[in-house]
């Protein structure tokens, strides 16, 4: 890294020393420290995940790391820091959040990302550093620096929607987790993930936001030739609720253990909210299950997968293989495209 980049996360270790000692060791830091307890956090999951409290105060940070030397230009790059549009001086990004560091692949802290306390309307729940030289959201995966050996380890990557429910895996068991920092997932977090493994099983919320964006990535990562699991969780519940509820085991064995299979879960998806007694849903559903396998499927897996949706329509084989058969024909030809995987992942989308 560069001289400026190596001075930018410096004063991001000073800021998270910072942060982390008014948690651990100070009165300011109580009720910080008291919700992360009811929420299952152990003293060693905040030591490791090195959380901290940033003061509601309205520029302790600036005030901090210019006593520290470094210069106003640096506070404001950082994003640490914003400048006062009335008067001089600055004011702190991060004031009265539970600080979550983001750490690069040598565990270095490039920016953070602050919770309230309590969530109301008029604050955003989490807020996230800017992007900055050190710092960019569309390629950073939160908890590659401690995630890769165990990816290594068991050739897979476990795919979360929120660095809690990272924390929350770690505590369960599951070490071989990553999750992009509330982006969806981009090209470039799916090349870093090649480095690593070409299995990933993804594991996002049971709202439907998380299985929008499971679809997505899942179709994504497919495209670029990973092996795609996806984990389902019960009802509304993400990871971390579920560990909350049901325990370490109940999450690496039914959950993280009993992946669906990439097409398995495209047709829960597809199915979801349909009602087959309505024809247009019916219809609607084998034509999204059959335009899936045309574009990926295995002999083995169209045969599989057409059986199922004969069981479920009640319709025959023949028919729908029939259908199937005018689909791929169509598909032929149809080479992929080089383009930013988002694009590809909306028109997927689209499309079906
Ligand atoms: P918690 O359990 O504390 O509510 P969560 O991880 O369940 O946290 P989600 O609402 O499921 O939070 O959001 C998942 C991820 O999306 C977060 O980790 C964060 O990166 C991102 N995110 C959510 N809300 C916001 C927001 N208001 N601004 C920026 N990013 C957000
Ligand atoms: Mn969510
Ligand atoms: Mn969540
Ligand atoms: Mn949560």
């Amino acid at each position: 890294a560069s001289k400026s980049d190596q001075q930018l996360i410096s004063m991001h270790e000073f800021a998270a020393e910072m942060y982390h000692h008014i948690l651990m060791n100070t009165e300011e830091g109580q009720s910080a420290l008291d919700y992360l307890e009811s929420r299952g956090f152990t003293h060693e999951m905040i030591e490791k995940n090195r959380i901290g409290w940033s003061l509601p105060e309205w520029n302790y940070m600036a005030t901090a790391l210019q006593r520290k030397g470094f210069s106003e230009e640096e506070l404001v790059t950082s994003g640490l820091a914003i400048e006062r549009e009335q008067s001089n001086g600055f004011f702190d990004r991060f004031r009265g959040r539970i600080m979550f560091p983001i750490m690069n692949e040598n565990g270095k802290v490039i920016a953070f990302s602050g919770r309230v306390l309590e969530q109301s309307k008029q604050e955003a729940k989490y807020m996230n550093s800017p992007e900055s030289p050190i710092f960019q959201k569309s390629q950073v995966l939160y908890n590659v620096h401690q995630a890769r050996n165990a990816i290594r380890k068991n050739r897979k990557i476990v795919l979360f929607e929120g660095f809690m429910d990272v924390i929350a895996a770690g505590k369960a068991g599951v070490h071989n987790a990553l999750a992009t920092m509330g982006t969806s997932l981009t090209a470039h977090h799916i090349r870093k993930m090649k480095r690593f493994a070409q299995e990933v099983v993804i594991c996002f919320d049971g709202d439907d936001a998380g299985w929008e964006a499971a679809k997505r990535a899942a179709i994504a990562l497919n495209e670029e030739n990973f092996k795609v699991e996806v984990a389902v969780l019960p009802g509304k519940m993400d990871p971390d609720d579920f560990i909350r509820e049901q325990g370490a085991e109940a999450f690496q064995e039914r959950i993280i253990g009993k992946p669906h299979a990439f097409i398995a879960f495209a047709m829960m998806h597809a199915r979801r909210h349909k009602n087959f007694q309505y024809e247009n849903d019916l219809l609607q559903y084998i034509q999204e299950v059959l335009q899936l396998l045309a574009g990926r499927s295995t002999p083995i897996e169209r045969d599989l997968y057409i059986k199922q949706l004969s069981g479920e329509t009640g319709l025959s084989e023949e028919a729908i293989l029939q259908q199937y058969r005018k689909l791929e024909n169509k598909s032929i030809g149809r080479s992929r495209p080089e383009k930013p995987v988002e694009n590809v992942a909306k028109k997927e989308s689209k499309r079906i």
